[in-house]
């Protein structure tokens, strides 16, 4: 390990973060909180044509209200800044002509018409077109025109691009740290544009150029950058720089089927691919998920403790983080397994603060309950619950008396002495001096007791005129919080319309 570990999330603001995206971020941090490095944010913005206003504000919005936040980055200068390739602009060229210099690189002047002319004439003859070593010679570049022709087309201002010469026949062993030893051959590989006509750098050279620069020891990154490897590796070569060690994090798959995982898949299943909402999609902070639960099952997607421990706090995770542990097979996305996580970090919430996630949604019909009966509502119902949205939509009735009742539950359960037996009850009820859960099970069960009938055919129906249904906690329970006046009336209530 080098003296100190430095790792980078180098984004492109062209939308919104993907949680695959958001994986990859965690898994930086995770390593460098694991050794004491850096965690550097870099906007890899040089495309200006795939700029989307707003991603950037929502990667770093993303990514702290995950809880990861990054050392250095935009706002936060470290000595190694900018961290924006746009704000870098003024850099990258020089390198681009130190490759031509020493003729690893070259200019090329084919226009998109002339590359598309000549890539159809291959294709008619069978062949498919890559800008290489079989073709190069054939096209519009400093390597196969006159050195005065190159000068004149440079001088007289016409568009060129800075492309790298990859050697015809080499075999290449790349190594990394998920996957081993990869050998590929430089005959296939094609001559990457490394500077654009627009005076920006492509990826590519800004990538490396900047990896460089800012002293990256560790590229961790998606596997779908596997391909650019080879070129990374002849660039790191080109220049005579130290390569730092590279890790591909496998693919997310799709819940079911082939392919990674897309928007497509969340918006045909119903779960949110995104950190937060982005347009039309909902993201995991809006759909109630907490940056916990998100954090953990994130984590867990690729990678595994080494023991069958599933729950994992961000300190654990620093703890325990090891590339060596990373699966080379992609991660198959399950949204129940979401879910889960959410309602193991939903349990270890306190009431109150439940009681606040509530209020996020309702607001309004709140308003009049007070908190320590909120605690009590939701003290009562989260067992249940994977989100707060699920204690509001399960719990309706602990905030407002049944509109209607279960119709199959009351032709069950509410049968002609049903009524008689509801309001004897009331009579038992308005009796008592306390309401606690405990008193009311021991004095109806005496009394259930006496009249020598079963306890469901109380249990139910009276159930059925709290609740409006037979779901839900215990009835005593309930019954407690609602209180003896608004027990009774919904008894009373119920009796009338049933
Ligand atoms: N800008 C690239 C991306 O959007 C970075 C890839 C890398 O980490 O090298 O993912």
């Amino acid at each position: 390990m080098p003296d100190k570990v430095r790792v980078r999330f180098a984004p492109s603001p062209t939308g919104p973060l993907h949680i695959g995206g958001v994986r990859t971020a965690l898994y930086n941090y995770l390593f460098a909180r694991k050794h004491q490095g850096s965690f550097v944010l870099r906007i890899e913005d040089t495309d200006q044509n795939r700029f989307v206003e707003g991603a950037e504000e929502y990667i770093l919005e993303a990514l702290q209200w995950c809880g990861i936040p990054f050392d250095e980055g935009p706002g936060k200068e470290s000595g190694f800044g900018p961290y924006r390739q746009s704000e870098r602009g003024h850099l990258y060229g020089k390198y681009a002509e130190i490759l031509v210099e020493s003729g690893k690189a070259y200019y090329a002047f084919d226009t998109a018409e002339q590359l598309q002319h000549y890539r159809g004439k291959m294709e008619a003859q069978g062949h498919t077109f890559i800008y290489n070593w079989q073709n190069r010679e054939q096209l519009k570049n400093s390597l196969s025109l006159p050195e005065s022709e190159v000068s004149d087309l440079i001088n007289s201002g016409t568009p060129y691009v800075i492309r790298y010469k990859m050697p015809e026949d080499q075999k290449m062993e790349l190594s990394d740290l998920i996957r081993g030893q990869i050998e590929i051959d430089t005959k296939i590989l094609d001559d990457k544009v490394l500077f654009k006509s627009d005076g920006m750098p492509t990826y590519h050279l800004a990538n490396i150029v900047d990896d460089h620069l800012m002293e990256i020891t560790h590229v961790i990154r998606g596997e779908e950058w596997l391909p650019s490897l080879a070129l990374h590796y002849q660039l790191y070569d080109a220049f005579g720089w130290e390569k730092p060690a590279f890790a591909h994090l496998p693919l997310i798959l799709k819940p079911v089927g082939k392919g990674k995982l897309s928007k497509r898949d969340g918006e045909k299943l119903g779960f949110p691919v995104f950190p937060l909402s982005w347009e039309q999609s909902i993201g995991y902070r809006e759909a109630g998920y907490y940056p916990e639960a998100v954090v953990n099952f994130l984590a867990m997607l690729g990678w595994n403790p080494g023991d069958d421990r599933e729950i994992l706090s961000l300190d654990e995770l620093v703890e325990l983080f090891s590339l060596e542990r990373v699966h080379k097979a992609g991660a198959r996305f399950d949204p129940d397994k979401t879910k889960w996580y959410n309602h193991h970090y939903l349990q270890q919430r306190t009431d109150i603060k439940l009681v606040n996630d509530l209020k996020k949604y309702s607001e309004p019909e709140l308003s009049s309950f007070s908190d320590s009966y909120l605690e009590k509502v939701v003290g009562l119902l989260k067992e249940r619950a994977d989100f707060a949205l699920d204690i509001w939509t399960q719990g309706r009735y602990f905030f407002s008396p049944p509109e209607n009742y279960n119709e199959k539950a009351a032709k069950k359960h509410w049968k002609n002495d049903t009524a008689d037996l509801m309001m004897e009850l009331v009579g038992l009820l308005q009796k008592l001096d306390s309401f606690s859960a405990s008193e009311l099970e021991s004095h109806l069960k005496s009394w259930i007791g006496q009249k020598e009938i079963g306890f469901g055919k109380i249990m139910a129906p009276l159930r059925l005129t709290l609740v409006g249904d037979l779901k839900g906690p215990g009835v005593f329970d309930i019954m407690e919080l609602l209180g003896k006046q608004e027990s009774i009336a919904r008894i009373n209530n119920a009796v009338e319309r049933l």
